[in-house]
């Protein structure tokens, strides 16, 4: 079976792409130079081009831009399109975030509809983002689950860069939900909304300064920047990559999977927690790191919202990793390129 995944340079997508060729299929990924392209199979030196190939698609923000990359001989069954931005350097949020977001969403399913009906599934990484109510706060009383919808406007989104990157993921969600409804195409469509990505980075394409943003807290608590306060940590749950990638690959594989958004998350984790994960297993970064007794970084006293991730477990039937496993493994990838 041959599967499109776009935005193959990204933190995400290299995990899928693995768990893709481990799981037999032949794969194109998408990325935006012929640079990256060869950084990738370089790393998969034992891959043969018919498993391995890639498209470049320069940027996704342009109509038309997957037009050619969903044409392949022999012809996809299924696309996960993981590409997005997910940053915080925005200056436009329209051109920086939204377009990418909304218009790659948008322009891949067209594209699919228009010249590639042998697809029969398409999973898309949607986010938490586009499921929590940031302005409800820890919000104890409520359970998150995918009967949720963030329910920022794409103008509230423009307040700052955090919000653009929520209203890009919502925005972009919903317009995959309506081209569905509208366009009738052949294929099924499956979302994945995983909450913080934590595990290890994919060294052939990470440097310590261009590190993924998910996992830039661990990079930043291992350099001691969190020495004196633990920074609040802001979204309480999380899902390791490995996790993560296996589900993508489970969505295209698994009937039911149809039609479904999913809560992909393993549960709950604090700043403070992974502090005690790396002081317990990296001695050698204990002068950097906060100490049992540094402020911060904890479960708000007033406690934070609850989840339901059944569906995703029932379903998908990915065992997650624990927090600890995920921690040790993403500071021994983070210490591989010399953090
Ligand atoms: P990365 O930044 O590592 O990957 C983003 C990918 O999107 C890269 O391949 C990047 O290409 C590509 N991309 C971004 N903008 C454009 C554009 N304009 N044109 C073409 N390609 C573009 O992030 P992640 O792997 O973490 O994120 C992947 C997906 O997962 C995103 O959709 C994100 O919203 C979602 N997600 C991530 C979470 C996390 O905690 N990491 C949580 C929830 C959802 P290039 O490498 O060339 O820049």
């Amino acid at each position: 079976t041959r599967v499109l995944l776009t935005g193959g340079s990204g933190f995400i997508a290299a995990h899928v792409l693995d768990t893709l060729l481990e799981h037999g299929y032949s794969v194109v990924t998408t990325v935006r130079t012929q640079e990256k392209a060869d950084r990738i199979k370089q790393a998969h030196p034992n891959v043969s081009k018919d498993k391995l190939d890639f498209a470049i698609v320069k940027d996704i923000g342009q109509e038309g831009a997957f037009e050619k990359a969903v044409v392949s001989d022999p012809p996809f069954e299924a696309v996960i399109h993981t590409a997005s931005p997910f940053h915080f350097n925005v200056e436009d949020a329209q051109k920086d975030m939204y377009d990418p977001a909304i218009i790659g969403t948008t322009d891949i399913l067209k594209s699919i509809k228009k010249s590639a009906p042998s697809v029969k599934r398409v999973v898309i990484t949607s986010s938490f983002a586009a499921i929590i109510n940031p302005s409800k706060g820890t919000w104890p009383e409520h359970t998150y689950s995918e009967a949720d919808w963030n329910p920022l406007t794409l103008e509230e989104g423009k307040a700052n860069p955090a919000n653009a990157y929520r209203a890009s993921k919502t925005f972009a969600e919903k317009a995959a939900w309506e081209f569905l409804e509208k366009e009738s195409p052949n294929f099924t469509v499956a979302t994945m909304n995983p909450p913080l990505v934590l595990g290890p980075i994919v060294h052939y394409l990470n440097s310590l300064s261009g590190l993924n943003t998910s996992n830039e807290r661990v990079r930043d608590m291992i350099q001691g920047k969190f020495k004196s306060e633990i920074s609040p940590t802001g979204t309480f749950i999380w899902i390791d990559v490995r996790d993560l990638a296996l589900s993508h690959v489970k969505a295209i594989e698994v009937p039911s999977a149809a039609n479904k958004r999913f809560f992909v998350t393993a549960g709950y984790f604090t700043n403070k927690q992974i502090g005690e994960i790396l002081r317990k297993h990296f001695p050698e970064f204990a002068s950097q790191l906060p100490a049992d007794s540094t402020p911060g970084g904890d479960f708000p006293s007033e406690g934070v919202y609850k989840i339901d991730n059944s569906r995703a477990k029932d379903l998908l039937g990915v065992q997650f990793r624990t927090l600890e496993e995920s921690i040790v493994d993403t500071a021994k990838s983070l210490k591989a390129v010399g953090v």
